[in-house]
C-alpha cells in the first residue's frame, strides 16, 4: 500500500532543516505485513533526540531511512502467526523488539536484545530485510518502527497493546521517553527512598527520570539544565531543586548525590554527573553522545570513592511488564505525561520540529501523520 512518510536521504545536513532537502515527505510503498508482522495506522509519533541525532549525523544510522521510533496507533492489518493483536487494537511501539532467544532476552532484560540491536543498526526488521520502498528502491527502517509515516509495518514484538481510552499523544510517549527515563531510575540506579538523586538534562527522557525519582521517593531530587522553562517544569513534576549546570550542586548536597542520571548525551555532562556523585553512589548514563566523544575520570576515584558507572539502554526495561504498569501510574495521576507534551503538529512540520528540538527549547513534540 501507499503511505506518506518522512524520508531521510542524507545525514549531517546543515541547519536549519526547515526548507532544506535533508528530510522530505515522500510516498512510500509498504509491503503487506508478513509472518509475525502488523500493519499499523500511525496516529501520533514523538520527535525524540535520537531521531535528531541521526538527522544531524552524531549517531550513525544507515540511510535512506524513514525516521521515527516512538508512536501510537491502531492495528489495521495482520500477517500470519500474529496471535496477540487484532485489527482495531490500539498499540504503542517500542524501538527495540526482543527476539526472546538471545542471552540478553533469556537473562530477563528484553531491552538489551542483541539480535534486535543488530537489526536496528542495519536498518532492517528483526526478521531481516525491509518492507519499505520508493519506486522500487529499498528504504530502511528506523529501529523497526519508522513511524513518521501514515502507516507502518512492524514486527509484532515491536508493539504493545494499550487500552482504547488512552489518548494516542500520551500513548506515543510510553515506548521511548518513559521507558528510558523511568527505567534508568528504577532498573539501573538502585534509587532508594530518602536518598538524593540528580538528573542532568531535562528533555523527555530526563523529565521522565524526574517522574521516576518521584515514584521512587528519592529525596532531594535535583534537576540540572541550562533552560529555565525546563527547570520550572521539573519543579512542577516534583523535583525539589532545579539548577543550571553552572551552579554548584554541592551547595545543595555537600556530599554529592547518591544517584546521578545523565540524560544530556554529552561526555562533558557525564563527567559533571560523575563528579557530583557521592561516595558509594551510582552514575547512570542514558544519553547518546557522538561516538567520538571520550570520557575521562580519575581511575583512583572509582575505587577510593567506591563509585559505579552504568549505562542504561531503553531503561534496561522489560517493556511488556513496565508499560502496563506505567499506564496504571498514569491513571492514578502519578505519571503526568501530558506535561512532557510541548506541541502537536502535522507531519509536514517535522523538519521545523527538529529545528526546535535542536534549539533545546521544547521537550516532546508529537506529529500527526494524517493531518496536513
Ligand atoms: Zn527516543
Ligand atoms: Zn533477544
Amino acid at each position: 500500500m501507499k503511505s506518506q512518510a518522512v524520508l531521510l536521504r542524507k545525514t549531517g545536513a546543515p541547519l536549519p532543516y526547515a526548507g532544506s532537502s535533508a528530510m522530505e515527505i515522500v510516498e512510500i510503498d509498504l509491503a503487506p505485513p508478513g509472518e509475525g508482522e502488523v500493519l499499523v495506522r500511525i496516529e501520533a509519533a514523538g520527535i525524540c533526540h535520537s531521531d535528531l541525532s541521526t538527522v544531524n549525523g552524531s549517531r550513525a544510522r544507515p540511510v535512506p531511512v524513514i525516521l521515527g521510533h516512538e508512536s501510537a496507533g491502531m492495528v489495521v492489518g495482520i500477517g500470519g502467526g500474529v496471535n496477540d493483536l487484532r485489527v482495531g487494537d490500539h498499540v504503542t511501539s517500542i524501538f527495540l523488539p526482543s527476539c526472546g532467544k538471545c542471552v540478553e532476552c533469556l537473562g530477563g532484560i528484553p531491552a538489551h536484545c542483541s539480535i534486535a540491536a543488530a537489526a536496528n543498526a542495519r536498518g532492517e526488521m528483526i526478521t531481516g530485510g525491509s518492507r519499505i520502498s520508493v519506486s522500487g528502491e529499498k528504504i530502511l527502517h528506523y529501529n523497526g518502527v519508522s513511524c513518521y509515516s501514515q502507516y507502518a509495518v512492524m514486527d509484532q514484538r515491536s508493539l504493545i497493546k494499550i487500552d482504547d481510552d488512552i489518548p494516542f499523544d500520551i500513548a506515543a510517549l510510553f515506548g521511548c521517553a518513559l521507558l528510558t527515563g523511568i527505567g534508568a531510575v528504577r532498573n539501573s540506579s538502585h534509587a532508594q527512598p530518602g536518598r538524593s538523586l540528580g538528573v542532568w538534562g531535562l528533555g523527555g527522557v530526563g523529565l521522565a527520570a524526574i517522574i521516576g525519582a518521584v515514584i521512587a521517593q528519592s529525596s532531594p531530587i535535583i534537576a540540572i539544565d541550562p533552560v529555565a522553562s525546563k527547570r520550572k517544569l521539573a519543579l512542577d513534576l516534583g523535583a525539589d531543586f532545579a539548577i543550571s549546570p553552572d551552579d554548584e550542586i554541592r551547595d545543595l548536597v555537600p556530599e554529592g548525590v547518591v544517584v546521578a542520571i545523565e540524560a544530556v548525551g554529552r561526555a562533558a555532562s557525564l563527567k559533571q554527573a560523575y563528579d557530583a556523585t557521592a561516595r558509594g553512589g551510582t552514575t547512570v548514563t542514558v544519553g547518546l553522545p557522538s561516538a567520538s566523544e571520550m570520557f575521562s575520570i580519575s581511575a583512583l576515584s572509582l575505587v577510593a570513592d567506591i563509585k559505579t558507572i552504568r549505562g542504561s539502554y531503553l531503561g534496561s526495561a522489560n517493556p511488556r511488564v513496565d508499560i502496563p504498569e506505567y499506564v496504571e501510574y498514569w491513571r492514578a495521576g502519578k505519571l503526568p505525561v501530558e506535561k512532557l507534551l510541548s506541541a502537536t503538529l502535522p507531519m509536514s512540520k517535522t523538519a521545523e520540529a527538529m529545528d526546535l528540538l535542536t534549539s533545546a527549547q521544547v521537550v516532546r513534540q508529537v506529529i500527526h501523520p494524517h493531518e496536513n
